[in-house]
């Protein structure tokens, strides 16, 4: 067999991303497609699923068309939550899927996700594989009699509600008559979100609510520092809480009733002490960027943490190995393994409301019960090509603490102070994460981290 590692990789931390006309060029999209299809040689037929861009119904079709073209069969969908495609994909026994979503990146991009017939992207084993038939040319070229047959799946996003539904105490939920504002960021929930928060019994307000392409709003990747809209808004309407998406509707970030914004893993965590109780033992899946929060309220439950390296595919796939029912990201990537072990913003949504609704309790004083950690993240521009050097030279200037090598560069100065270094999987970044119990102490760590990192990515 060829040696695999020699070709240029093609899938990044989460599938393949580009700028159609540029680097994802027709030629390149139908040939890939060409490729996908070969690897699901002989399995049922494919779903072809598509987010908001403006390219991507273009693309849908390309994809379409290579999958085709290999012989396989392909069905292609409208526009739904890339969660939703993934449910759809179990659910309805395709044998595989592609879906033509960038996620949280600029509207100018575009790229495409591949799916398993278990609803989960692809192992990374399984990319290498595709990018070898890519790269040899050794796809499928199916003569006049064996192209495959398309056809439209159009029951994604009832499919997707009813799903989650079934998965929550729905008449519980009801009975508190939440109000929820919800950040769609003109991104894919549009179509599914706020119709499943109206049939949970709540009053859904939305704001940025219209799928849009050129994402008008606050942009396809929502942080706490971009939602002030839906601080004010959960205020203005004496909301529960607020959700805001990013733009293919896999992640969430939640505010308080206050309109606080948290990260995910302040979130997840109270998601994680509450679901502990309905799966008592876990295991839990997180990467190494994650709070250490949640290893502390695993442990409250004497349940196991599963530390991966950082990217939505690698909890999804340590889940389905460990046969694990809860998955976290500190980037508000909520995985809940009974539904499907895939990130999923409105599933996520759905669990909160049914935590909020059990427990009897405001958003806010439900996060204040846990314990408080402080946090730094940046991201400093590095090459590519510089990326290998830079982390030799982080390595060797830091001369103190424990070090886990899951990703990148973890230093654990003590119990509960931590930084990490991490050469970013799909963008020319180097991503520094930090936590300590002691904000003091964080504060001088980030500082000199940074003064190194700074120094080693301009040198
Ligand atoms: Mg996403």
């Amino acid at each position: 067999m060829t040696e695999q590692t020699s070709y240029p990789k093609l899938f990044g931390t989460n599938g393949i991303r580009g700028i159609p006309g540029k680097d994802l060029t027709l030629d390149f999209v139908t040939e890939m497609a060409q490729s996908i299809g070969s690897y699901f040689s002989g399995q049922r037929s494919l779903l072809i699923g598509k987010d908001v861009r403006n390219s991507s119904p273009a693309l849908s079709k390309a994809v379409l068309s290579g999958v085709l073209s290999s012989g396989a069969n392909g069905e292609e969908a409208d526009i739904a939550p890339t969660p939703a495609h993934q449910f759809a994909v179990r659910s309805f026994g395709y044998g595989g899927g592609i879906i033509v979503t960038a996620s949280h990146n600029p509207s100018q991009y575009n790229g495409m996700k591949v799916i398993g017939s278990d609803g989960v992207e692809i192992s990374r084993e399984s990319e290498r594989e595709i990018e070898t038939i890519y790269h040899e040319k050794k796809y499928k070229k199916a003569d006049w009699k064996s192209i495959g047959r398309s056809g439209k799946e159009t029951h994604v996003v009832e499919n997707y509600i009813k799903g989650i539904m079934s998965q929550v105490n729905s008449a519980k939920i009801a009975e508190s008559k939440f109000t929820v504002v919800m950040d769609i960021g003109n991104g894919a929930q549009a179509v599914a979100a706020p119709y499943l928060g109206e049939r949970l019994g709540c009053r859904i307000i939305t704001i940025n609510g219209q799928a849009d392409g050129n994402f008008p709003g606050r942009g396809p990747e929502p942080t706490p520092t971009n939602l002030k809209d839906l601080s004010e808004a959960v205020k203005v309407y004496s909301a529960a809480f607020g959700v805001a998406y990013d733009g293919d509707g896999d992640r969430s970030l939640f505010c308080d009733e206050n309109g606080l914004i948290y990260w995910g893993d302040r979130t997840g965590s109270l998601l994680v002490d509450f679901l502990l109780e309905k799966h008592p033992g876990g295991p839990v899946c997180t990467t190494v960027s994650t709070s250490q929060l949640v290893g502390i309220i695993a442990q409250k439950h004497n349940a196991k943490v599963i530390w991966t390296t950082v990217g939505a595919v690698d909890v999804s796939r340590a889940m389905v190995n460990s046969q694990a029912p809860l998955g976290l990201e500190e980037n508000g990537g909520f995985f809940y393994g009974p539904h499907i072990p895939v990130r999923d913003g409105a599933m996520t949504t759905a669990l909160i409301l049914e935590a909020l609704a059990s427990r009897k309790t405001s958003f806010s004083k439900a996060i204040q019960s846990l314990p408080t950690f402080y946090q730094k993240k940046a991201k400093y521009e590095c090459p590519n090509e510089k990326k290998p050097q830079v982390m030799k030279y982080l390595e060797t200037e830091s001369k103190e603490g424990k070090i886990d090598r899951t990703d990148g560069l973890k230093i654990w100065i003590d119990e509960h102070t931590w930084i990490l270094l991490r050469p970013s999987g799909t963008e020319p970044l180097i991503r520094v994460y930090a936590e300590s119990d002691d904000e003091v102490k964080l504060d001088s760590l980030y500082e000199r981290f940074q003064a190194m990192v700074k120094e080693a990515t301009a040198s």
